[in-house]
Order: structure tokens, then C-alpha cells, then sequence
């Protein structure tokens, strides 16, 4: 029997769209209604008629585009179950950033989930990742390669201070994005025992404000701005990847430049952004939770989003199971 989701659930040049709810699942383009999987700028846009998303990353809507970035919001917990004409909705945690989600659709019998962009390795600034058996996985695929097979973020953290004790009166920046990554770095860092102050460029300020209005605690955070170059000597200050090359680090002492990044699993990145200190820290799935966790859903049929779609499509399908590639406009090769 074929599942015929792609009735009820389908790409359209504005986005993966659920057609008896009239929604659609982080549109690229403004629509009268979304659900947001989370704060990201490939996901989250402004613009729409009506949102639905989790509170966390409504809020992080707002301090990005602006408390109007939509005509109405409306805030959904974990595991609360809504109808959106007529179509059941919930969302469930993806383990990615703080407040990011996997939408259940449930339609005549049939469940999809479409899990944003997600992670299975433990991450103190957000809730883990539920998984939840259905017909059809949407999954993502930035990191789908054999190669890509994460470090445990705990043992990134230990290089980094080895480089510090090595190191001890040059600066260590390192560049993060700021959603997700430079809150997650932080907070691995105080959960090492870290308690110094930790300097930030400008760019990060906001939304590391966020995370810890919205509870997660960050310790003593600071603009680097405000800071004299002897407090910053031997300490640690995060900026944009943007910023490693930029004027702006001539104002530290003789910096370690160190980046955060799935993606300093391939030493070419490394060295377009002169890194030092590679910290292979993601946001997202590697290789092996991509795999395992297609199988544990026991999906009849897996659509594949973002960057490395064939190579998992293609790997899918000689273990016999059913996949395709979405295409889905605007999902970029993006922050992690
Ligand atoms: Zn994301
Ligand atoms: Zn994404």
C-alpha cells in the first residue's frame, strides 16, 4: 500500500505545505499561516499572517525582526495537542537551539513529523529529542556524509581549555553563530567549571540576553566593547565566524582564533577562516544519528531537506527503504 501523504503534504515554491490544515512548515516566503520549527533564518521568516510556534522561539522571532514580525502569534507547549482546520498539530522538542521543534501532523489515519533541523547529542540549553514513530520522516541532511561524525562537544571544551593553559595570556575567540551555538558554547564551558567572565562582540549581546531571561544561565557575561584589553588577555570572547578576519580582533591580544562549527570537521573550512583552534561543536544530526534515527522512527517514507540530500537518499534507498529528495527553496548550508 502507498501512503499518498504527499496528498495532504507537499512541497510548493512557498514551502512544505500541509493542504487540508492551509499551512505551511517554515516558509521561505510570507503565507497566511506557519508553523515555525524554530529561530533560525532558514525556518524563520517574518511577514506571515499567523504563527504557531513554541514560546521560546516566538520570543526569539521577536528580538530578531521585531515585536510585528507577524500579524498574530500563537504559542503551543511541548506536547500539547492542537487542530488546524481540522488537521491535528503538536510539537514535540528536536534537541537543535532553545525552543526548537518537530511538528506531528496527524491526517485520516496518516502521521508526519517534519523535524526541522535537530540533534541527538545532549545539549544543556534545550530540551532533548523526542522521537516519535510515523508514516512519513521529513529529516535534514546538512550533515549527511559517512565523514561527518561529531566529537562530543564536553571533550571540544577540555581543547579549548588545554589551549588556555597553553596559551594563557593570548585571547581565545571563537567564532559561533549567534542563535544556538554561542549560548550552547557558553553554557558547556560554565558546565566545566569555567567561571570567569566571558566577553561578547556586539552581534551576540541580544539574544545570549534572551537565553538567559528565558532561564538559562550563563553566568557572567559581557559586551567586549566595554572591556580594556588587559581584561580580556588570557580570557575568552565570542564573535561572529564573520569577525575572526575582521579589523575588529586587532583590539585583542595576540588572539587564538578558535570556531565552533560542525563543520571544522573538514580542515579546508578551517583554514578559509584561518582557525587556530577547530572546536567540532554541531547543532546538528552527523552521519550516524541521521541514520539510526530515519530507523527508529520506522518511517514508511523519508523526504530529505538541506544541503546533502542525494547522498542520503541515495544511501536509503540500497537499505530498500523509500526516499526523496524535497528541494525545498531557501534551506542554505546554514548557521551550525
Ligand atoms: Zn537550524
Ligand atoms: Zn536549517
Amino acid at each position: 500500500m502507498t501512503l499518498q501523504i504527499d496528498r495532504w503534504l507537499h512541497p510548493t515554491p512557498s514551502g512544505l505545505y500541509c493542504a487540508p490544515g492551509q499551512f505551511y512548515i517554515d516558509p521561505p516566503r510570507p503565507v497566511d499561516r506557519a508553523v515555525i520549527t524554530h529561530g533560525h533564518s532558514d525556518h524563520a521568516r517574518s511577514g506571515h499572517g499567523a504563527v504557531l510556534a513554541t514560546a521560546d522561539t516566538i520570543a526569539i522571532m521577536k528580538v530578531r525582526y521585531g515585536e510585528s514580525c507577524a500579524g498574530t502569534f500563537e504559542a503551543t507547549a511541548y506536547g500539547n495537542e492542537t487542530s488546524i482546520n481540522g488537521v491535528k498539530v503538536r510539537l514535540v522538542p528536536a534537541g537543535h537551539i532553545l525552543g526548537s521543534a518537530q511538528v506531528v501532523i496527524e491526517w485520516q489515519g496518516s502521521r508526519a513529523v517534519v523535524s526541522g533541523d535537530y540533534k541527538r547529542a545532549a545539549d544543556p540549553t534545550c530540551a532533548p529529542f523526542e522521537l516519535v514513530p510515523c508514516d512519513v520522516f521529513v529529516t535534514e541532511a546538512t550533515f549527511a556524509l559517512p565523514v561527518f561524525r561529531h566529537e562530543k562537544a564536553e571533550h571540544e571544551v577540555q581543547k579549548l581549555f588545554a589551549s588556555m593553559a597553553a596559551e594563557n595570556q593570548r585571547t581565545h575567540l571563537i567564532g559561533a553563530y549567534g542563535l544556538g551555538k554561542c549560548q550552547r558554547v557558553i553554557k558547556l564551558i560554565r558546565n566545566a567549571g569555567y567561571d570567569q567572565p566571558i566577553y561578547l562582540h556586539g552581534a551576540h549581546v541580544a539574544l545570549t540576553e534572551l537565553y538567559q531571561s528565558l532561564g538559562i544561565d550563563l553566568g557572567d557575561v559581557r559586551p567586549a566593547t566595554s572591556a580594556e584589553v588587559s581584561d580580556t588577555s588570557g580570557a575568552i570572547v565570542l564573535c561572529p565566524p564573520s569577525a575572526l578576519n575582521d579589523r575588529w580582533t586587532r583590539r585583542f591580544n595576540d588572539p587564538v582564533a578558535a570556531f565552533a562549527s560542525g563543520w571544522m570537521r573538514v580542515r579546508g573550512r578551517a583554514r578559509q577562516y584561518g582557525v587556530e583552534l577547530p572546536l567540532v561543536i554541531s547543532d546538528h544530526a552527523d552521519w550516524p544519528e541521521l541514520i539510526d534515527t530515519i530507523a527508529e522512527t520506522e518511517a514508511e517514507e523519508v523526504w530529505v531537506t538541506h544541503g546533502r540530500d542525494d547522498a542520503l537518499v541515495h544511501h536509503l534507498s540500497t537499505l530498500g527503504r523509500k526516499a526523496r529528495a524535497l528541494a525545498l527553496v531557501g534551506r542554505e548550508d546554514e548557521a551550525d
